[in-house]
C-alpha cells in the first residue's frame, strides 16, 4: 500500500534491522524501544489495518505469527517469558495501520 512504512520495509525501500523474515512475515527491532528487547511481527501483505479486523480468515495466519514470536523470543535468549502487544485504534496509540504485533522482553513494567 503507497505511502505505509511498514510495506516500505516489506519491500525494502526503507533501512531496517531484521531478524527473520518468511514468506508470509517480516520480523526487525522497532526503532524506538519501548522495552530491553522490542521487535515487530508483521504480515509482509497489508491485509489489515489492526486486530480489530481480524476474522477467523486469517487464524493460520496469525497462529504463524505467534509461531514465530515464539521462535523469537527463543532465539534473543527470553527464557523468563514476554510479552505481545497490538494496538487497535487512536485510543490505544495505534501510529502504523499496517497490522502489527509487539514482542517486548526484558524488564517490564505493568500494563497500562
Ligand atoms: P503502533 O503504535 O502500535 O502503531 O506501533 C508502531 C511502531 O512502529 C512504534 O513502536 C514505532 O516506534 C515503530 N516504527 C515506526 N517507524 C519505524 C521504522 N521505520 N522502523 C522500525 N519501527 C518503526
Ligand atoms: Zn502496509
Amino acid at each position: 500500500m503507497d505511502n505505509c512504512i511498514f510495506c516500505k520495509i516489506v519491500k525494502g525501500e526503507i533501512p531496517s534491522r531484521k531478524l527473520y523474515e518468511d514468506e508470509q512475515v517480516v520480523a526487525f527491532y522497532d526503532v524506538a524501544p519501548a522495552a530491553p528487547v522490542h521487535v515487530l511481527v508483521i504480515p509482509k501483505e497489508h491485509i489489515l489495518e489492526s486486530a480489530r479486523e481480524i476474522t477467523g480468515a486469517y487464524g493460520a495466519l496469525i497462529a504463524h505469527i505467534y509461531e514465530v514470536i515464539a521462535k523469537l523470543a527463543d532465539e534473543l535468549g527470553l527464557t523468563g517469558g514476554y510479552r505481545v502487544v497490538t494496538n487497535a485504534g487512536p485510543d490505544a496509540g495505534q501510529t502504523v495501520m499496517h497490522l502489527h504485533f509487539h514482542l517486548l522482553g526484558g524488564k517490564l513494567g505493568p500494563m497500562a
